[in-house]
């Protein structure tokens, strides 16, 4: 399995510069000299960042581990759990919460594996060749613990955390309600201090992996005033979950209403500080939004490997439809987009794991590390989400007729798809609130000019956007940057065919570039794109059809 998921998209390089434990060594050197600040991408080009080829040996094992429990427990049963089998789900849940997947990041003094953020993103990549699994493993691993590990006291984390690792228990994470989604603050769920108790009434709706869940993560207002995080059992009477959500995908997951009508909580049920729950909520979710990335990474890598070996066996006008020029141009770019995503993420991961090293340990650094990378968080989030749509849309392109059938899992992939632009923050809320925090960041220091895009980006940032509009072409700007300088340091490091997926990207992100620019009413002369050599970019993603 090692240097499997480098294979992928890319042989391995001849002879490999260091060690993954020599590289891991220099990164904690780096990491504890110097702890990174976020969007120092804007202002300087690091000589080295954390890529995918990093994760050491017995770093790999486990996410090896990862995708054999995927592919030997989950895939089979992809059918079923579409159906909701009764105790399906949680059955799976409790068999890799036995493995440590529920809680991989968690702390192990609670029942956590205690492994970095970085790691437990890659094993969650793997875990996700399904996404109704993905989604019930992701909330419960992830949204629904990482409020309690970084704001929780001892008794608190005690109390849940080690069911929650053990599988034992599913968790989930209770802020959106009816009509407050993108707007999330203005919840009206209320909690009333009553002698010792909390009372809870409102309305909480989307809620993943309701049906199962025996813990929430709620957000209610205290006095209908102070946004406040609850620990809330499912048991507590009053706690009612509603009927299915019938959705366009991700059928097998579990999405309700949940009502909470005069449900009593204990008063130590408070999760962090009175009218602090907006800190809670929005660190789980600048998390969140990080580990979502990884879960987009996860379906976009099954449909290459999936649609790469239906266009070899597929025969049209005599030949394979791998053959035509147009179906492998469409690996090429399906892979080109896949190799910047994946830089981008794990090279994020390791940057958070850095803020963790140097600030974690009480619920000021914690608060610290989760909130210092959220613009990057966002970034991923959104780029790929959308990286995931235009693969997974490709690759259902590839099986012509057949994709649009329930009959091959492409169009299962599709429809799961979707959603990723939509939870954690729709992608509209996530650029606002990158064009919002660049410039901040940014504190007048000028963008460092290393790429065509990032010059773009600097032009952009010569004036204030006027509109919502030019906001989302200076976050599209932001992004680009981000991703195309950590696919240029991954394909850097590796050579060979990373470097034609890199050339590829640049011609994309170029273009791109271009495109948000005039949104701002600027002109920009693109650059001439490099030449691709089509065939070997596709021969490598079809000679590695398995990808992984
Ligand atoms: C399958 C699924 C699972 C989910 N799981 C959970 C969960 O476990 N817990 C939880 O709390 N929530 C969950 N959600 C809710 C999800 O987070 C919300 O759907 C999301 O935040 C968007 O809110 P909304 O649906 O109310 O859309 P709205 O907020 O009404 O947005 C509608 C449209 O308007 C746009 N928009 C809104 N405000 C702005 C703005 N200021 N500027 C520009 N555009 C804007 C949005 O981007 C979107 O395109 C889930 C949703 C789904 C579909």
């Amino acid at each position: 399995m090692v240097g499997r998921e480098v294979a992928a998209f890319c042989p391995a390089p001849e002879q490999s510069p260091a060690t993954p434990d020599a590289i891991i060594a220099a990164t904690m050197e780096s990491i504890v000299s110097s702890p990174a600040a976020g969007c120092s991408f804007l202002t300087s080009t690091p000589e080295r960042t954390f890529i995918p080829e990093d994760f050491a040996g017995d770093e790999r094992l486990m996410i090896q581990a990862a995708e054999e429990f995927s592919r030997k427990e989950v895939l089979p049963l992809v059918e079923r759990l579409e159906k909701q089998e009764e105790g399906l789900m949680p059955g799976l849940i409790r068999k890799a919460g036995e493995l440590g997947f529920c809680g991989v990041d968690s702390p192990e003094a609670y029942g956590g594996l205690g492994l970095g953020k970085n790691l437990a993103a890659r094993i969650l990549e793997y875990l996700s060749l399904d996404a109704s699994f993905s989604v019930t493993i992701g909330v419960t691993s992830g949204i629904g613990q990482v409020g309690l590990s970084l704001f929780g006291n001892e008794e608190q984390k005690a109390k849940y955390l080690p069911r929650l690792a053990a599988g034992e228990w599913i968790g989930a994470y209770a802020l959106s309600e009816p009509n407050s989604g993108t707007d999330a603050l203005s919840a009206t769920t209320r909690a009333e201090r009553r002698g010792d108790k909390w009372v809870l009434n409102g309305t909480k709706m989307w809620i993943s992996n309701a049906k199962w869940a025996d813990f929430f993560l709620v957000m209610a207002k205290i006095d209908g005033e102070r946004f406040s995080a609850f620990l809330v059992e499912r048991s507590f009477p009053g706690v009612k979950i509603e009927r299915e959500e019938h959705k366009l995908g991700l059928k097998g997951s579990s999405t309700s209403r949940v009502t909470l009508e005069d449900v009593e909580v204990p008063i130590e049920n408070l999760l962090h500080e009175e009218g602090l729950g907006h800190q809670v909520a929005l660190n789980a979710l600048n998390l969140g939004r990080f580990k979502l990335a990884a879960m987009c990474l996860g379906p976009a890598r099954h449909a290459i490997e999936l649609s790469s070996a239906y266009a070899q066996e597929r025969r049209q006008f005599g030949q394979p439809i791998a053959q035509f020029g147009l179906i492998r141009q469409k690996f090429a770019e399906m892979a080109a987009r896949f190799f910047a995503a994946e830089a981008m993420v794990y090279r994020t991961g390791a940057l958070i794991d850095e803020a963790f090293q140097a600030y974690a340990g009480d619920v000021a650094g914690n608060r610290r590390a989760a909130e210092e990378f959220s613009v990057e968080c966002s970034m991923c989030k959104v780029f790929a989400s959308e990286a995931q749509d235009f693969i997974i849309d490709e690759a259902l392109q590839v099986y012509g007729g057949y994709g649009f059938t329930e009959e091959f899992p492409i169009a299962r992939h599709f429809r799961d798809a979707r959603v990723s632009r939509i939870y954690e923050g729709t992608n509209e809320i996530n650029r606002v609130f990158i064009a919002d925090r660049v410039p901040k960041k940014l504190a007048g220091a000028p963008v460092q000019v290393d790429s065509f895009v990032s010059e773009q980006l600097a032009r952009a940032l010569e004036r204030t956007p006027s509109s919502q509009v030019e906001a989302g072409a200076l976050a599209d700007l932001t992004i680009l940057t981000y991703a195309e300088q950590s696919s240029r340091l991954r394909a850097e490091r590796l050579g060979g065919c990373a470097a034609s997926f890199h050339a590829l990207f640049v011609n994309w992100a170029n273009v791109e570039a271009a495109r948000a620019l005039s949104r701002l009413g600027l002109p920009s002369s693109l650059p001439a794109s490099v030449k691709v050599d089509w065939d070997a970019v596709s021969d490598a993603v079809y000679t590695k059809r398995r990808i992984l």
